[in-house]
């Protein structure tokens, strides 16, 4: 019995020792024939000398290296692809834009691919809850928001950020968690339809300051707010739902919310005393 065992244990070990090097034999051929192309071309001809196998090989090989390449031209041309696609879908036929201003409210709304071409985080104070997810701002409203801050800082007034861009995700979860919570029509009353949201072009800020942090109404009798409703203009800023401008603009008085529209426009709409959507039909 001893005997037998011992035959059989052997036998498993000499199989597995052929198998072994079958195997390492299989793949230093794959091997040596890839290597093969990159490196030499004595090596090269060896192999198709040696065996007919490593010609199979190579041509695998060979069209492997194809599929990668083609493969990486591919990528080199999705990303263009889609940005062309971006462009169009931010374009001037799709959205309401006039002078170049982007109008977004409940009646131009923004599709759920809309995004801002270059999204940074203004170097400005933030609110400590500020959740970072909205912190962003299209570059050029981030910067003109830099220096409307610095200046409001030099007048002794801290401003402070809260809420800028709103992906459409974001609001889309925003407001699906208010339908669960609270109803449709609750939901409707008080929280934007996705893609209604100004804050999705990276242009809005929601702001406050250190002397009033709520995002209320009763931010309209701070310092900071009689300094911005001064000043705003000179940053390329407007107050986007002003007190009486309701049916206009479809939102309630917002003391807090800020548009950036660049100065041209920011000039006239506060010395007409306008709104965005008058200044756009005009
Ligand atoms: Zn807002």
């Amino acid at each position: 019995m001893k005997k037998y065992i011992a035959f059989i244990s052997a036998t498993i070990i000499v199989l597995g020792v052929m198998l072994y090097s079958t195997k390492n034999e299989y793949i230093f051929k794959i091997f040596g024939t890839s290597s093969v192309e990159e490196n030499s071309e004595k090596q090269e001809k060896d192999s198709k000398d040696s065996n007919k196998e490593g010609g199979v090989l190579k041509n695998i090989s060979g069209i492997f290296n194809k599929y990668v390449k083609d493969d990486s031209e591919d990528k080199g041309e999705s990303p263009s692809a889609e940005i062309e696609e971006e462009n169009d879908n931010n374009s001037e036929d799709k959205y309401k834009y006039s002078q170049g201003i982007l109008l977004v409210n409940r009646k131009n709304k923004l599709d759920k691919d809309f995004i801002p071409k270059e999204l940074v985080v203004p170097k400005v104070k933030f609110k400590s809850s500020a959740d970072p997810l909205v912190k962003k701002m299209e570059k050029e409203a981030a910067e003109a928001l830099e220096r409307m801050f610095n200046a409001a800082r030099e007048e002794g007034i801290t401003l402070l950020g809260v809420s800028g861009y709103r992906s459409y995700k974001i609001q889309e979860s925003v407001y699906n968690n208010k339908v669960k919570k609270s109803g449709k029509s609750y939901a409707d009353k008080y929280v934007a339809q996705p893609g209604t949201s100004e804050h999705q072009s990276g242009l809005s800020m929601d702001m406050v300051s250190t002397e009033h942090t709520a995002l209320d109404t009763a931010f309209e009798n701070t310092k900071a707010f009689k300094w911005l409703d001064a000043n705003a203009h000179k940053y390329g800023f407007i107050l986007r739902y002003p007190k009486g401008k309701e049916k206009v603009t479809g939102y309630n008085y917002e003391p807090w919310h800020y548009r950036y529209v660049g100065v041209n426009a920011s000039e006239e709409i506060k010395n007409y005393g306008i709104t965005l959507e008058e200044y756009m039909e005009n």
